[in-house]
């Protein structure tokens, strides 16, 4: 009989030539256990999902709650699903400024679609301006924001009237005027290898779009719910966007997406024309009764945790191999000396029991973003074997 192995890669469509092919049997807290009974210690989070950690039991439990109450029972916006409302309530209070009415849906793409139809709706205008090396997701919308040409080229035509500007330029803002419609921007960049905006930068955003009017929409995708040190990274840097995109750790490990932003603002979507938005499962009750038990589980003492644990990690990933870190709480980037040698130093750890990975537009950088609950041993342990295993680690020419 064909192994699950074998059955993966002849009926999953795949998405790259080199899978990691490990295959998962139980994840609880930070550590995943494969089919063969190896540990691992997992430095990834599901790339920034699972940030209380992997099956957290107060999160399985709202699951339950929820699956024995109801599942699916309307599409999104009609019916009074006590999860949403609850969860919506939760994150009115904990997002910055005024960003009171949330929108759910499937995934951050989505989040990111939904927003910039909204800023479109609300301006009436057309212009979108993004930045160099963004990743805002895979849909078509949200891949015409990406800053990467290679990866739109083949899926061309897309949306038209979108600008890309680079990041932590501040010239370059000039290029949002009056027909611009929203700015999209990712207050700390994800997929660029972690990049955290320079001083002042995002302070200049928010001038230079409220001077022409347009929506200022941060991608939150990846630095909420923790990540980066605070509940938000418009709260690290304190700099309130009209619209706020959630996704990833949003679901507390299950599917969910969602745009929040003002109440008069997100009126909008009922009338010219009405249904302006729609989705079937978004704001799943399971989701949002998952997502809702997460995300009141990180607390000051968490943050300060992530805090904590970000200058633990920078202290002990010191080595001639490692050019520079880069930073935001627990979303890190080890710059190396190249992506041959990233690309090994990713396979040994994967042998030693470590999952890490690398960036889409920064291949030559080890991706670390682990659950926020990782204990200090446990990033000790994961320093050290990094470090051994550069130490060993070496690429043909
Ligand atoms: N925005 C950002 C900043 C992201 O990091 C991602 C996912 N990596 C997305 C949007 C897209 O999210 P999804 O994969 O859930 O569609």
């Amino acid at each position: 009989m064909n192994t699950n192995r074998q059955l993966f890669l002849q009926h999953l469509g795949q998405t790259s030539p080199e899978p990691m092919m490990l295959e998962p049997v139980r994840a609880h807290g930070c550590r995943i256990t494969d089919a063969h009974g190896k540990e691992y210690l997992d430095l990834i989070a599901g790339i920034s999902v699972s940030n209380v950690g992997h099956s957290h039991p107060e999160v399985l439990a709202a699951v339950k709650q929820q699956v024995d109450a109801y599942m699916h029972v309307m599409v999104y916006g009609e019916f009074v699903e006590s999860p949403q409302v609850q969860y919506a309530t939760w994150l009115a209070a904990h997002l910055p400024g005024a960003l009171d009415s949330v929108f759910f849906v499937n995934s951050g793409s989505e989040a990111v679609e939904g927003a910039i139809k909204l800023a479109k709706r609300i301006t009436g205008r057309t212009g979108l301006v993004a930045c160099g090396n963004a990743y805002h997701g895979a849909t078509h919308g949200a891949l015409s924001l990406g800053g990467d040409e290679s990866r739109k080229q083949a899926f061309r035509p897309l949306l038209p009237d979108v600008k890309s500007i680079p990041f932590n330029d501040f010239t370059a803002l000039e290029r949002i005027t009056c027909r611009t419609a929203a700015f999209i921007v990712e207050p700390v960049q994800g997929e660029a290898g972690v990049v955290p905006p320079v001083q002042g930068y995002l302070q200049a955003v928010r001038e230079r779009c409220n001077a022409t009017g347009t929506m200022l929409i941060f991608d939150e995708c990846q630095t909420g719910f923790g990540r980066t040190g605070q509940m938000f990274a418009s709260v690290t840097y304190g700099v309130t966007p009209d619209i706020i995109t959630m996704g990833k750790a949003l679901g507390g490990g299950m599917p969910l997406g969602a745009f929040a932003a003002a109440r008069e603002h997100m009126s909008a979507f009922t009338h010219q024309p009405v249904l302006g938005h729609i989705t079937t499962f978004g704001g799943h009750p399971v989701c949002c009764a998952a997502g809702l038990a997460a995300a009141r589980m990180i607390t000051p003492e968490l943050l300060q945790h992530v805090r904590e644990m970000e200058q633990l990690f920078l202290q002990l990933l010191q080595h001639p191999r490692i050019r520079e870190v880069r930073s935001a709480g627990l979303l890190m980037a080890v710059h190396l000396e190249s992506e041959a040698i990233n690309k090994a130093l990713i396979q040994e750890l994967l042998q030693q029991g470590i999952i890490t990975d690398w960036f889409l537009f920064a291949a030559d950088c080890l991706r670390i973003a682990p659950p926020l609950v990782m204990a200090e041993a446990e990033v000790r342990y994961a320093c050290h074997t990094i470090l051994q295993a550069l130490d060993r680690v070496t690429v043909e020419n």
